[in-house]
């Protein structure tokens, strides 16, 4: 239908694609696209974008899943707080540290620290975290505990920690009430503005597939990272969970998540966007086919094996040797004609 739209108006796909700047019609019609020539068309146009504004390098950042305690009730996530078939973890403030330094060992220049929303870590936990970490390894770090107060956020600022992610989940403000019963979009969305007014380089991005989602939800995904000014974005494919009431929904669509990720790419330009755990749980091509259309990053998990299986934000999450994943990540990265990034890779914004 917006294809006929476009064709009626005598534009072509290439006079989309050409534009300096893509409105939301645009958008929706990039994301509708479904002829084959014409998707690889798209992909290959964020593949340029990405050279043009990012260059060839995969930037790696090592990720530590350092508790799944979690006072949120996300529908969709394994993790929530109703789950209570899951064996729940912390990993203790030495544990984490010492992890950290293996991911530095590793050649890697970002330490991702993530959990649940676990109050149990308070201010002065994670501010040790940071400065421990940031006194023994040349690391940039980024934190993701979900929505913490204001008071915490400058804290952790102050200890140096460079960045921060806090996904919007969806743009649709109705369909964000119906899955997080305890949380307003809006809020979210305060946070996120927030932790860029003082400096973090801020992360966020959606969910792909969700219930009830339509492709102008995600065309205002990508337009709310834009307004966001987010320095990292990260598009994710839904995977279920079979220990949440979305068990029986579907995976996202590979194609939707892969259109999504290039124009992405398109419209916002100098943003990190990974090539998501989830893209690979989704299919195990999903890094390459990431790399290949608009992304930057990739997230290898260091999560210690004694809690990784515990970490299940959904099901059949991708587990491996992370230091063999590495090497075979180099691997990969350099049979594709890119490098892997030697500096920290910060916000392409500063
Ligand atoms: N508690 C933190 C981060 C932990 S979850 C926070 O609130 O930001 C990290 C990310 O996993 C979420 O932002 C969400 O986008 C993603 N996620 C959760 N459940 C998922 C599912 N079933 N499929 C795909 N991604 C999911």
């Amino acid at each position: 239908m917006k294809r006929e739209i476009y064709i009626a108006e005598g534009k072509s796909l290439y006079d989309v694609l050409s534009k300096p700047e893509l409105d939301k019609k645009d958008i929706v019609y990039l994301l509708s696209l479904n002829d084959e020539t014409e998707i690889s068309q798209l992909f290959r146009k964020a593949d340029s974008v990405r050279k043009e504004f990012c260059g060839d390098d995969v930037h790696l950042r090592g990720i530590i899943e350092f508790s799944n305690y979690c006072e949120q009730d996300c529908i969709y996530c394994g993790l929530r707080k109703s789950n209570k078939h899951l064996e729940r973890y912390r990993m203790s403030i030495d544990e984490i540290i010492e992890t950290a330094r293996k991911i530095f060992s590793a050649g890697i220049k970002t330490v991702v620290l993530q959990s649940g929303e676990d109050f149990y870590y308070c201010k002065e936990d994670i501010t040790r975290i940071i400065k421990s970490i940031k006194d023994n390894c040349d690391v940039a770090i980024t934190l993701s505990l979900g929505e913490r107060s204001f008071e915490e956020y400058n804290e952790w600022k102050s200890a140096e920690a460079d960045r921060y992610l806090l996904k919007h989940e969806t743009a649709n403000e109705k369909l964000y009430s119906a899955l997080h019963s305890h949380q307003k979009l809006e809020e979210r969305l305060a946070h996120l503005k927030y932790l860029k007014s003082i400096g973090f380089q801020a992360g966020s991005g959606n969910i792909i597939g969700l219930p009830g989602q339509t492709i102008e939800d995600i065309a205002d995904d990508i337009l709310l990272c834009e307004e966001i000014d987010c320095d990292m974005c990260s598009f994710s494919p839904f995977i279920p969970s079979p220990e949440t009431p979305m068990k029986n929904i579907p995976p996202a669509d590979l194609n939707l998540t892969l259109k999504t990720m290039a124009v992405a790419r398109i419209v916002l330009k100098n943003v990190h966007i990974p090539a998501t755990t989830a893209l690979s749980t989704l299919t195990p091509e999903g890094r390459k086919l990431g790399l290949n259309v608009g992304a930057n990053v990739i997230m290898p998990n260091f999560t210690p094996d004694e809690y990784k299986d515990k970490y299940r934000i959904y099901a059949n999450k991708k587990t491996y040797d992370p230091i063999e994943y590495v090497s075979e990540l180099r691997q990969m990265i350099h049979s594709m004609g890119r490098k892997v990034g030697e500096d920290k890779g910060h916000s392409f914004k500063k």
